[in-house]
């Protein structure tokens, strides 16, 4: 089998009807990057900068940030790399990056992310500095993390227009263009869309944090595992509520949480018309397995009726459907 998946990383992640899905994959060290070769990866559609602070003793300062960045770029080469700034905070909490008040008692919904990058917005500008600065003359794609307003997304990405001007001024080289993008983990956003999508170049759902606030369920304790199933109405129709506006805003939507590198889920995914997907790199293989041997078009139909009268069963439905069609 590994063989067979090895065999197939220059084949294009096409169904059988013709829909290209674009196919990257999640990382965060630099020799994450080597995933890129080794399954033919069409770019980096998450990449997680907090790894690098989190494996430090100390804050690592802007030059080291931005050789790190520098160093993916020039792994990835033509292939794209969105940057995640920093979700630090909460349960991925730093020794020397400490809360005024102390131990928070649910830090899954915490000060983290965005939330803290805003206010500790030296932190933040450092960053900005070094992935731009790192990316000079090409594009780069940042994302920004639990963003729940539409004005965070606004701030964020004013902060870094402001060092992007401030490297102008300084006549330093600058990317060729920025692209900035939000998370939609905090199912709140999802009631403002319609306000951020015209500013969004690109939308990703996380579905790792989206799905434990969306039915209250802390996804690191292992006593709610079965609380709930990614394959639930409720997510599916969450998401198939997303992927309308985004079409028609310009905005290109992905999925980047574990959901996508379930063949299941991700084949569900693609029913619903997401059309990207950021996965660990060991699930390439047998998801884009999955999305060869799929008609999409016959997908969409089903699940279709499948949402608009929910069986109790929808893992079992869908798995039946994909025995059925020989997926
Ligand atoms: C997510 O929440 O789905 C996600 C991709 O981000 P992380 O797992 O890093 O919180
Ligand atoms: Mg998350």
């Amino acid at each position: 089998r590994r063989q067979a998946f090895a065999a197939m990383r220059d084949l294009p992640p096409a169904t059988r009807d013709g829909q290209r899905v674009t196919l990257m994959v999640n990382a965060g060290l630099r020799d994450d990057v080597a995933a890129l070769d080794m399954t033919g990866a069409d770019g980096i559609g998450l990449f997680r900068t907090e790894f690098q602070f989190l494996v430090s003793a100390t804050l690592p300062q802007r030059e080291r940030q931005q050789r790190l960045y520098r160093e993916v770029l020039d792994a990835a080469g033509e292939r794209p790399v969105i940057f995640r700034t920093v979700d630090i905070g909460g349960d991925k909490a730093l020794p020397y990056l400490t809360h005024d008040d102390g131990e928070e008692e649910n830090p899954a919904m915490g000060w983290r992310a965005l939330r803290l990058a805003l206010e500790r917005d030296g932190l933040m500008k450092a960053q900005a500095r070094a992935l731009i600065e790192a990316a000079a003359g090409r594009t780069l794609f940042v994302m920004f993390p639990m963003v729940s307003e539409p004005w965070e997304f606004d701030e964020a990405r004013a902060l870094f227009e402001a060092q992007r001007a401030f490297l102008a001024g300084r006549n330093k080289r600058l990317p060729a263009d920025i692209r900035y993008g939000a998370m939609l983990e905090v199912p709140a956003l999802a009631e403002q869309l319609d306000l951020l999508l015209p500013r969004l170049d690109f939308l990703s759902i996380g579905t790792n944090d989206l799905t434990q606030f969306l039915f209250a369920a802390d996804r690191a304790n292992p006593k709610l595992a079965e609380r709930y199933d990614w394959l639930s109405p409720s997510i599916l129709r969450f998401i198939a509520r997303i992927v309308g506006p985004a079409r028609q805003a310009g905005v290109k939507l992905a999925v980047c949480g574990e959901m996508g590198g379930r063949p299941l889920e991700a084949m569900a995914l693609i029913g619903l018309g997401i059309e990207r997907l950021s996965i660990t790199p060991a699930a390439v293989g047998p998801v884009k397995a999955m999305i060869r041997s799929l008609d999409q078009a016959e997908l969409a139909i089903y699940l279709r009726e499948l949402l608009a009268a929910p069986p109790r069963d929808m893992r079992g439905a869908l798995s039946d459907w994909a025995e059925r069609h020989g997926v």
